[in-house]
């Protein structure tokens, strides 16, 4: 099939196209890697009367060290941050859940920004920005706002971001030293969206017990979560015999997947205590400075 008929924009600054999106508000939609949104137009599920194309704007595809965040262009493609040797070292689970998306092709051309804007619950940026606090960088001809991870994916889709509103960049917090981290999925076949995915991170404290812990999951409802509860009654706990089972025991039972075409419920639950066990695991192993195979 082919799209419906619509304008197609190209502008070369972020106020020009800022300008536009304010200008046709709900009837544009900004393009980025164009993954998603061609597609969808395609099909007709979207039928935008503007297309805003962002990828002659200059400035919006970059890997930066902020203190102790890493600020991100939103226009940065998926095959960049997989590279990123900044990354690996600042925030090593970022290039982990690039390297898991789609195929070379999508990863060369999908982009960060429209990863978040798209709002799949399984897809692996969304569960990373829940994982590392991130704090999604906007603007609209009216400023500029900084909307956390956790108030900027509403439902499946869905975000929190207005008519006009055009994502910049996104800034996640950098693993500190010592911290480890994990990111486990099921997928039917390689290159697909996970069926689950769960990701952690873990530090110790100097007795050797948790001292900071992290733990989220996509595929599991409308948007990826992330297990604050559980974070907090594991602060503290020791690192022996089936810690991790246990703490993913807990998870499978406060979380409530829905059965899909994909998948039952049940056997989302059982994903969530395999995976978030195994990256519970995998971030400890990390944490003492031990290889994860
Ligand atoms: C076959 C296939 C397999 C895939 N597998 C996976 C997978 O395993 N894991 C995974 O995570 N993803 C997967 N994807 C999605 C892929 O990651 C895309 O990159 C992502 O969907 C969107 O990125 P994009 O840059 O192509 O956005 P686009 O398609 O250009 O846009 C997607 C949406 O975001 C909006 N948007 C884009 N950029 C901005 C911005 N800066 N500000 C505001 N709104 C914006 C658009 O208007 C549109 O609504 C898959 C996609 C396909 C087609």
């Amino acid at each position: 099939m082919k799209p419906a008929k619509f304008e197609y924009h190209a502008p070369e600054t972020i106020d020009e196209a800022l300008f536009l999106a304010a200008q046709y508000g709900d009837d544009a939609r900004v393009i980025a890697g164009g993954q998603s949104l061609v597609p969808m137009m395609n099909i007709r599920l979207a039928q935008p009367d503007h297309v805003i194309d962002i990828n002659n704007i200059g400035g919006l595809s970059y890997v930066r060290e902020d203190g102790e965040s890493v600020e991100i262009g939103a226009l940065t493609r998926h095959h960049r941050i997989e590279k990123s040797s900044e990354l690996m070292r600042l925030c090593p689970p970022l290039p982990a859940a690039a390297r898991n998306i789609g195929h070379y092709a999508l990863r060369e051309r999908g982009t960060i920004g429209g990863s978040l804007a798209l709002a799949d619950p399984a897809a692996e940026f969304p569960l990373m920005a829940m994982l590392l606090d991130a704090g999604i960088m906007v603007r609209s001809t009216l400023g500029e706002r900084v909307i956390h991870a956790s108030d900027f994916f509403v439902s499946v889709f869905t975000t929190s971001l207005e008519p006009g509103e055009i994502v910049t960049g996104i800034r996640f917090r950098a693993l500190a030293q010592g911290e480890g981290w994990g990111f486990r999925w099921l997928a039917r076949r390689s290159g697909d969206y996970a069926i689950v995915n769960a990701a952690a991170t873990l530090a110790l404290d100097s007795g050797g017990r948790i001292g900071r812990i992290a733990m989220a999951l996509g595929g599991v409802g409308a948007t990826p979560v992330r297990l604050t509860a559980l974070e907090q009654s594991a602060i503290g706990g020791e690192t022996i015999g089936g810690w991790a089972g246990a703490i993913a025991a807990e998870a499978a039972v406060l979380v409530e997947p829905e059965s899909d075409k994909n998948a039952s419920a049940e056997f989302r639950k059982e994903l969530i205590e395999v995976l978030l066990e195994k990256s519970l695991e995998d971030a400890l192993a990390r944490a003492r400075g031990q290889a994860v195979v």
